[in-house]
């Protein structure tokens, strides 16, 4: 082994060492389960799924689709970049139906959340450009951030009152300032005042509001279209990113804007021009379950209703969790102690999976349960008493 393989052996070794290597466990999926190797022919409850609405599970939507599609849709393949030969009618079919629902200017597809996190800062940011960040976004937000010419500074979790400060800073410094959140958070689980934003970047001209809603697409609003629709902002939005890989039970990601912003992404946005545009049956299933997604308001409800019983739970059980939405992650410190909690829930029934560093701060490693509405709230409750048990034995 030369110099440079043995460097990594050692890195992985300490990642190990640290309970932080990560690994690709097999898994086999049954609906709402899933079996490891490990865990042998024991079904477990998949709590660690992004399938917010229990959509992807529901085989019987996917026959409805298939069976009423022609065959030029079903399409595995586009060949090509949107720009070129890939822009199949049902793109624009689906931008409509985003846009109509959303009650916006203009959408573009894009092929994935990662894209156009990646991608859309780097297109409308420059030199003269502020970039103020919440501590917390998503990865694929940091290295949009990181592949800009912006400067950035990041503010404090859901800290307006920072961020105002630093809007009245330096708002005359730069020709353009973008503040950058999630609606959701993927990791706490938390939300971000919307309104409160939309009133910050309203008072100058120069303030455009960047607004990621991964987490929230398909989950709230009255149509499902996330938290801006909820919260009657959507207009005031300048970037609004959904995903179609969560709630939608899909692949693919979009972005709500002005027209003349979405004519200005499809000029300038890299990982829009230089990538084979998704599947059209990709596309198609998506406009199926988008066309759907209005409809889905029990689903919405009774994924609200487990996510409050669980967090009730857990705080009878005399742990914490944090956060308000179906995301209900359990804060428990150090990575080891996560990594066996995890254990114990999955020889218990329960698929749940630890966070680590470097994904969140160190000694903040936690349990994330990530509900669906496909989950019964008897499922809930015996997992909330499964944790009560836990925490009474080595966990206390
Ligand atoms: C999942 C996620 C993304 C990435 O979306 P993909 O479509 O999976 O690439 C982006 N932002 C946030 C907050 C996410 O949780």
């Amino acid at each position: 082994m030369n110099d440079i393989y043995q460097d990594m052996a050692a890195r992985l070794s300490q990642l190990e060492e640290e309970g932080n290597l990560r690994r690709l466990t097999p898994l086999r999926h049954e609906g709402r389960c899933v079996y490891t190797e490990k865990g042998g022919r024991k079904p477990m409850l998949n709590l660690s799924s992004n399938d917010y609405l229990g959509l992807a599970a529901r085989t019987d939507w996917w026959r409805e689709f298939v069976e009423g599609i022609p065959a030029e849709v079903l399409l595995p393949t586009s060949s090509s970049s949107r720009l070129l030969t890939g822009n199949f009618p049902v793109y624009t079919e689906l931008e409509g139906e985003l846009a109509t629902q959303l009650g916006c200017e203009a959408t573009l597809v894009l092929g994935c959340g990662y894209h156009a996190n990646a991608g859309i800062l780097p297109a409308v940011a420059d030199k003269s450009t502020l970039i103020l960040a919440d501590k917390l976004v998503h990865a694929s937000l940091i290295d949009g951030i990181r592949l800009s010419q912006a400067h950035c500074i990041r503010y404090r979790h859901n800290d307006l009152g920072q961020a105002e400060r630093l809007l009245v800073k330096y708002h005359g410094m730069y020709s353009r300032i973008i503040i950058v959140t999630e609606s959701i958070f993927s990791m706490d689980g938390d939300e971000a005042d919307l309104p409160a934003l939309v009133a910050l970047k309203k008072r100058y001209p120069n303030v455009m509001l960047y607004v990621d809603e991964a987490h929230a697409f398909g989950v709230r609003g009255d149509n499902g279209m996330g938290c801006a629709e909820e919260q009657g902002c959507v207009q005031d939005i300048d970037f609004l990113v959904g995903t179609f890989g969560k709630a939608a039970a899909s692949a693919g990601a979009f972005v709500a804007c002005k027209r003349v912003a979405r004519e200005y992404l499809v000029n300038h946005m890299r990982p829009f021009i230089f990538t084979t545009a998704l599947p059209p049956v990709n596309v198609a299933w998506t406009l199926h379950v988008v066309q759907r997604l209005p409809g889905l308001k029990d689903e919405r409800r009774q994924l609200h209703a487990i996510a409050s019983r669980l967090r009730q739970g857990i705080s009878l059980a005399g742990m914490q969790s944090v956060g308000s939405s179906h995301i209900v992650p359990l804060v428990v410190g150090e990575s080891a102690k996560a990594i066996r909690m995890a254990e114990c829930l999955q020889s218990a029934g329960f698929y749940a999976l630890p966070v680590r560093p470097p994904t969140i701060p160190q000694g903040t490693s936690r349990i994330r349960f990530s509900l669906t509405a496909a989950l019964k709230a008897e499922e809930v409750d015996a997992l909330a008493s499964e944790l009560r048990r836990l925490h009474k034995s080595h966990f206390g």
